[in-house]
């Protein structure tokens, strides 16, 4: 027995109802071997989990004893370093269920992604890390239900959009306190470039526009050292998937030569693509291998027993370029397409085999038409860097699980900086019966201008429910007979203090199984 750093116990969670300022060595300890130069305490970007099945989970953590180092090696020497981890059922680690070490190499920027196997399914656990004589806070995880299983119920937060210097991520302190079952990110997890002065709330210290590797990763390590962002990794296991703030604004496929829709924008080269993905990889607890290249299989799904399917997208590294001149023609081509056509097969392939209740689509920008005068010959306010940029791939999919019968398709989307609720229709300007629901988290902490011109327009897409212009998540809560999903706003993200903050459900819907479309509750 000794003493060790109060440190862990006023961040991890292993502290214990009587308070014990003592800690049982575990097993594990073990000093610097001589090839370690000796470290500061390395667990600086926090812990996180991800990606769960019913017998396993991703653990994440990253080595960064300097986390905004130039070199983007978080004050790593450049050598391998052993880490310990463990799971255990209980916070105070003394019923540890798996347990092993890994190699953190500099190849992979000291990060660390261990599939913690052979674990119950339907499960909560705990788990830390160790390297040298340094533990890690101490993170919570599940594991999916059993593939056949039938759960009762589920709740899930999504998120998306966390500029780091437009405001503190106090959404997530909310997001954590609602305990949440799992946390899907739906993209813009860094922001490639940074904001003009005047609206920050906070310095961001590094460039002022990430192209390198060592950049792009002292990037995600600045987000990474937010108290907020790491209690919310630590909450619950998360799906991560990323849009376009994690490679560059507006990027469009894997064509060299497409361009940016700002004008004058050089295209993105291959090589900064593959540093952002392999920083996005390594920064986010994610089942994916490690990209080696300026392509990366991101897409993927995983299922909750029979009661949900989430079917994560990729829908910028497939998709064609945007329509640059907002030419109507270009945006309805029949040929266009936004996932590229193996994933289009994929999700559609998905859909109609073993199903599932509830089915999830886990996706970037938004999905429903917006077309603010309501005029089916004009399309000069349509986003082309949305769904409606892209209508024929989206009527494809969406006439694709009508077609397979799927029951509660709900698409779930970021990117917008606004909440919004909408029905999803195979006509939009026919109107009719809602084939499907859409739910759009607002952003963490990023900005949009106010007045919000779509809320003007509202009455001319009757499919829209709700625009609300503040910060927050969106909380859903899934059972068999319904799913019930609510927009929750924080008061503000400018505002330091967090007891100066507070959150509010600003609009809450239903969907009742086998009725696709928003339902007052
Ligand atoms: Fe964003
Ligand atoms: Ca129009």
């Amino acid at each position: 027995m000794r003493k060790v750093n109060r440190r862990l116990f006023l961040l991890g969670g292993a502290v214990t109802a009587g308070g014990t300022a003592l800690w049982t060595v575990p097993s594990w300890v073990r000093s610097a071997s001589a090839a370690e130069p000796v470290i500061r305490y390395p667990f600086t970007l926090g812990v996180a989990s991800g990606d769960p099945e019913p017998d396993s989970v991703v653990l994440w953590t990253r080595l960064a004893p300097a986390p905004l180092n130039g070199d983007g090696l978080g004050g790593m020497p450049s050598v391998n370093f052993t880490v310990s981890w463990e799971v255990s059922s209980d916070s105070n680690f003394t019923s540890i269920v798996a347990s092993d070490t890994t190699i953190a190499v500099p190849d992979e920027a000291h990060s660390v992604h261990v599939v913690a196997g052979g674990l119950q399914p339907d499960a909560w656990y705990y788990y830390r890390f160790k390297a040298q004589n340094h533990i890690s806070e101490v993170g919570r995880t599940r594991t999916a239900p059993a593939l056949d299983a039938y759960p009762s119920s589920l709740k899930f937060a999504i998120a998306s959009c966390q500029r780091w210097e437009q405001g503190w991520y106090h959404a997530y302190r909310y997001l954590a306190n609602d305990a949440p079952d799992l946390v899907l990110f739906l993209g813009d997890y860094i922001y490639e470039t940074l904001s003009s002065a005047p609206t920050d709330v906070r310095d961001c210290t590094i460039t002022d526009e990430v192209d390198t590797l060592a950049q792009y990763r002292q990037r995600y390590a600045q987000y990474r050292t937010d108290p907020d962002l790491k209690n919310a990794h630590a909450a619950a296991p998360w799906s991560v998937v990323f849009d376009d703030h994690e490679v560059k604004n507006n990027w469009a496929g894997n064509d060299p030569t497409a361009t940016s829709p700002e004008p004058g924008a050089p295209p993105i080269s291959l090589a900064r693509k593959g540093y952002a993905f392999r920083a996005w990889w390594e920064n986010t607890p994610t089942r994916i291998p490690q990209p080696t290249g300026p392509s990366i299989a991101a897409y993927r799904r995983f299922q909750w027993g029979t009661l949900a399917r989430f079917h994560m997208l990729d829908t910028r590294q497939f998709r064609d370029d945007q329509a640059l001149d907002g030419g109507c023609s270009v945006m309805r081509s029949t040929t266009r397409t936004i996932t590229g056509g193996a994933q289009e097969q994929w999700l559609l392939d998905g859909l109609s085999t073993q199903p599932s209740t509830w089915d999830f689509l886990g996706q970037q920008v938004f999905f429903a038409s917006r077309d603010g005068d309501g005029d089916p010959a004009t399309c000069s306010d349509w986003s082309t860097d949305a769904w409606d940029g892209y209508a024929a791939s989206r009527q494809r999919i969406t006439q694709g699980w009508v077609d397979r019968g799927v029951r509660n398709p709900v698409v779930l989307t970021g990117d917008e900086h606004r909440h919004w609720a909408a029905n999803l229709l195979l006509d939009y300007y026919a109107g009719g019966r809602p084939v499907g629901t859409e739910f759009v988290t607002s952003s963490i902490s990023s900005l949009n201008p106010d007045p919000d011109p779509d809320v003007s327009r509202m009455s001319r897409m009757p499919h829209v429910r709700y625009i609300g212009n503040r910060r927050g998540y969106v909380r859903c809560t899934v059972t068999p007979s319904q799913l019930v999903s609510e927009w929750i706003a924080i008061s503000s993200a400018f505002e330091k203090n967090l007891a100066n903050v507070t959150a509010s459900v600003m609009a809450r819907y239903a969907v009742v199984e086998g009725v696709p479309g928003l339902q007052s509750v």
